[in-house]
C-alpha cells in the first residue's frame, strides 16, 4: 500500500487558504438567493424545444466554435462589428480564462471592493495578487483610491462589474472611463445584468484597445445552461482562446441557447416584468422601519438592517420560508446588509411579510 501523502505537502497553501464557493441548500424555500429569473417557459415553447433535442447527436463532441450561435449572441446583444466573441461554460469560466492567460510571477489584479467575490477567489487559487480598492461609503467608485492603486500595483487586469454585485449600482461612466485609460493592462466591463442596467458599454469597445465587456445568459433566465461570453478586439480574444477547453460549451447548451435566443421575446418580456417588480419592492423596503435598500440596476436590493443583527433577520427570514442572501458575514462596508433577488409578485410579498415578521421579532 503507497504511503499516505500529506495535504499540506501537494496542496498550494493559496488553495488551502481558501473555502470553497458556498451555495446555500435552497429545497423547500422560496428561492431568492442567486438573482435567478423566477419565470419558467410557456408550455408549448417547453414542447418545442424537447422536439429539437430530438435530433441532437450526443455521441459527437460539440462544435468548439458554434458561429450560428456566435451570431445569435452577437445580435441580441449589440456586438458591434469588428469584435469577437469568445464563450465561457458560464461568465465564471471565462474569469478563469482570462486570469490563466496573464497569470505569472508578480502579476496582479485588481477590482473595486466589496464585488463579485469570484475574480478574487480565483485569482488566489492561480496564485495571482488581488488588490481589492474599497468603495466610497455609498458604494461609488472611490477615484483618487482607484488611480492611486492603478498607479502603484500596475494591474494585468481590472474587473468592474457594472452594475456591480453585491451593491447594485451602476459607476458613473466617466470613472469607469478614466479607469479604462489610467490602466496598463486590460478592464474587463462584467455586465452580467445587463437585462436589468438599461446601461452597457458594449457600444464603447472600438474606441477602446484596452476594453473588453463580459456577458452572461445566467440573469435573463437561463442560469442552468451554463453561457458567458466575452466580446473584445480580436488580438485579445484570439489570446484567451488558447486556454480555452476545446468543447466547453456542450452540445445541450449550445442548442438550447440558440433555440432561446430566436425567441427572445419571451425573456424580453420577463425581465421587463422583474424591473417593475424591482421598483415596487424598493419601495416597499423603504417604507420598512430600521430598513435602508440601496437603488439597484440589477435584478437583485441591498438592504442595510438598523437597529436589529442582519444575520437574526436573515435567520427569521429564513423561518419564514425565504431565503436570501446575508451579505453581511463579508463584514467591511457590508456589514447589517442582505441581499434580496427580484421575484415574482407572490415570492416578494412573502419575502417582504417574512421580513416584518423577522424585524418586529414575531
Ligand atoms: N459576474 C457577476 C457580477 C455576477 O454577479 C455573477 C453571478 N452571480 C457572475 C459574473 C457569474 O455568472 P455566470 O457564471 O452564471 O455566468
Amino acid at each position: 500500500m503507497a504511503a499516505a501523502i500529506a495535504v499540506e505537502s501537494l496542496i498550494r497553501p493559496e488553495v488551502r487558504a481558501l473555502s470553497a464557493y458556498h451555495v446555500a441548500d435552497a429545497v423547500g424555500y422560496v428561492k431568492l438567493d442567486a438573482m435567478e429569473n423566477p419565470y419558467t417557459w410557456p408550455e408549448a415553447m417547453t414542447a418545442e424545444w424537447l422536439e429539437r433535442l430530438r435530433s441532437l447527436p450526443l455521441n459527437r463532441y460539440p462544435d468548439p466554435s458554434p458561429a450560428g450561435l456566435k451570431t445569435l449572441l452577437r445580435d441580441s446583444n449589440g456586438v458591434p462589428p469588428g469584435m469577437d466573441l469568445l464563450l465561457g461554460n458560464g461568465s465564471d469560466e471565462i474569469i478563469q480564462m482570462l486570469l490563466m492567460a496573464v497569470a505569472g510571477p508578480g502579476v496582479k489584479v485588481l477590482a473595486p471592493e466589496p464585488t463579485f467575490v469570484m475574480y478574487r477567489q480565483i485569482a488566489s487559487t492561480l496564485g495571482l495578487e488581488f488588490v481589492g480598492v474599497p468603495l466610497a461609503a455609498d458604494f461609488s467608485m472611490d477615484m483618487p483610491a482607484m488611480a492611486a492603486a492603478i498607479a502603484e500595483h500596475k494591474p494585468a487586469l481590472v474587473f468592474l462589474a457594472y452594475p456591480n454585485n453585491p451593491t447594485g449600482n451602476l459607476f458613473e461612466r466617466a470613472d469607469v472611463e478614466a479607469i479604462v485609460a489610467l490602466t496598463p493592462g486590460l478592464v474587463v466591463v462584467d455586465e452580467a445584468y445587463a437585462p436589468f442596467a438599461e446601461a452597457s458599454f458594449m457600444e464603447d469597445l472600438p474606441r477602446h484597445g484596452n476594453l473588453l465587456v463580459m456577458r452572461t445568459l445566467s440573469k435573463l433566465g437561463l442560469a442552468g445552461l451554463r453561457l458567458g461570453f466575452l466580446a473584445g478586439p480580436p488580438s485579445w480574444l484570439h489570446e484567451l482562446d488558447k486556454v480555452r477547453m476545446p468543447y466547453n460549451i456542450n452540445v445541450l447548451t449550445q442548442a438550447t441557447v440558440e433555440f432561446a435566443l430566436e425567441r427572445l421575446p419571451v425573456f424580453e418580456e420577463q425581465t421587463a416584468l422583474l424591473r417593475q417588480e424591482r421598483a415596487a419592492l424598493f419601495q416597499a423596503l423603504q417604507s420598512m422601519p430600521g430598513i435602508t435598500p440601496f437603488p439597484s440596476r440589477a435584478n437583485f436590493i441591498l438592504f442595510r438592517c438598523e437597529g436589529v443583527a442582519a444575520g437574526d433577520v436573515f435567520d427569521g427570514i429564513k423561518r419564514g420560508g425565504v431565503l436570501i442572501k446575508n451579505s453581511s458575514s463579508a463584514g467591511g462596508a457590508l456589514s447589517g446588509c442582505l441581499r434580496v433577488t427580484v421575484g415574482k409578485p407572490e415570492e416578494n410579498r412573502r419575502f417582504i411579510s417574512a421580513l416584518e415578521q423577522a424585524i418586529s421579532g414575531r
